[in-house]
């Protein structure tokens, strides 16, 4: 059987590619593989937001070629933003690899996967045991038998802002937002496939403006949740410049929204943000989630944040400080400033970086500050029944499922289940502990919709056995 594997790296604008690029390959007859040992087609999609997720990209490009020398009817695909920002160099540096497909030509790769198909006959594929030993365990592909209940839907390729530390302008273009009707169309067809919960992406989504009646995102996300098969709803990523009160009002009339807001504020300093290009102070980052908190005040704030920016000081860095300090992000994203080939920042990097030690030990003390406010966060749900959508088993313990409140808190809990139970994808856990990444508990119900009443879960067998 012809399979693929995908891959996917970086945000959850590649998460969507990576779903389309799967719904292609489908259409060409392609199944997909859950291990790429399996697959005869593997597709990389990347990311280049950071120095270390484009060395890891090209790790993982290096470690296939092991595959291909295995298997050489094996095609290796990449896709995603160091595919578009490589394409010539990839082709010199890594010559195994059989295509590589910008970010808007994911048109291109499915011809390309209807064309291999036929290379690939039903009878004829099979699995050679040397590729299992040569790449080692599970990978991260999108084909986890839990992947389908969640659904991301890009609503706009590209970003206008140019903020002087990023690649992603560069890479994919300015703003280009699709057509309310394709979107909707899209959500429908996903809900109906059986996706309990719809994320929205985008570079900035809430920058959302359809060309052609100027709806912004506001109206966008009402004519989500007003389609009968959308269960849950969340977004990412947001501007803070285009947060405005009409979209927090909206967002509180909305009961299927996800009440969980990404705003990346990237510095709590003046100075820095308007070198980083962002176009709001300090002071209006927090007038605005004042003022859609005041519309949403059980919505948790989550944020991106990066430190060692060029030219950072001590006394811009403790600002950063102060605004974590006061437990305002209930998660916190937090990056070490990493050079981005074409970008202003990497000049001003390269003419006078912060130093390496001093941009860690910053690093340290943030971390230290934002985990004990996100940590307080996490340890207000002891004691209390969260419904969580269930995304998989957990990475460390295989006898837990992980699961995912809508506030996105990661919930971890013991479980029976050998067959996944898709029809009650909702557990009701009752949360005994808290840390840093999440919370742990016990289940104690599972249900088929998110308002849905929960039926209890079945006691281990074992525990049958000994009555
Ligand atoms: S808003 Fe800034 S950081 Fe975000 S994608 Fe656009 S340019 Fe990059």
């Amino acid at each position: 059987m012809a399979q693929i594997y995908i891959e996917t790296h970086g945000c959850q604008m590649n998460e969507a590619d990576s779903q389309d690029i799967a719904r292609r390959a489908v259409g060409a007859g392609f199944t997909l593989a859950e291990r790429p040992e399996d697959a005869s087609v593997l597709v990389l999609n990347t990311c280049t937001v950071r120095d270390n997720a484009e060395k890891r990209a090209y790790g993982r490009i290096a470690h296939w070629k092991a595959v291909k020398d295995a298997d050489p009817s094996v095609k290796v695909i990449v896709t995603g933003c160091l595919a578009e920002q490589d394409k010539d160099r990839m082709r010199k540096i890594v010559p195994h690899v059989d295509g590589v497909f910008g970010t808007r030509e994911l048109g291109a790769l499915g011809d390309a996967l209807a064309m291999w198909r036929a290379e690939y006959p039903d009878d004829d594929f099979s699995v050679d045991r040397e590729i299992e030993t040569v790449m080692g365990g599970a990978g991260e592909g999108i084909a986890g038998p839990y992947d389908p209940l969640r659904g991301f839907v890009n609503v706009q390729r590209g970003c206008s802002y140019y903020c002087t530390f990023c690649i992603v302008p560069h890479v994919r273009g300015r703003f280009d937002h699709r057509p309310m009707r394709d979107i909707l169309d899209e959500v429908r067809a996903k809900t109906q496939a059986g996706a309990r919960e719809i994320t929205l992406v985008g570079q900035t989504v809430n920058a959302y403006r359809e060309p052609a009646s100027g709806a912004d995102f506001a109206d966008l996300i009402e004519a989500i949740c007003a389609i009968e098969t959308v269960e849950r709803v969340s977004f990412v990523s947001s501007h803070p410049k285009d947060l405005n009160e009409k979209l927090a009002r909206v967002c509180a009339t909305l009961p299927k929204m996800n009440p969980r807001f990404h705003l990346a504020l990237q510095s709590g300093s003046n100075p820095m943000l308007r070198k980083m290009n962002r176009k709001y102070t300090v002071e209006e980052f927090l007038e605005r989630v004042g003022t859609f908190k005041r519309h949403n005040p059980s919505w948790a704030i989550t944020t991106d944040l990066i430190v060692g920016f060029p030219g950072e000081t001590e006394e811009d860095f403790q600002r950063t400080l102060d605004v974590c300090a006061t437990g305002i992000f209930a998660q916190a994203y937090m990056f070490v400033y990493s050079p981005r080939r074409g970008t202003p920042a990497a000049v001003w990097h390269a003419a006078g970086a912060v130093p390496h030690d001093v941009a860690q030990a910053r690093f340290v003390r943030l971390k230290e500050v934002e985990d004990a406010a996100v940590r307080a966060y996490h340890d207000r749900k002891v004691g209390t029944t969260v419904r969580a959508l269930i995304h998989g088993v957990s990475r460390k313990d295989p006898a837990k499922l992980s699961a995912k409140t809508i506030d996105n808190v990661t919930v971890n809990f013991p479980t029976v289940e050998t067959v996944p139970d898709l029809g009650r994808p909702w557990a009701d856990v009752v949360v005994e502990s808290a840390s840093v990444w999440g919370v742990r508990g016990t289940c104690i119900g599972r249900a088929a919709t998110f308002d849905g009443a929960a039926l209890p879960v079945a006691p281990p067998l074992i525990d049958l056995l000994a009555v």
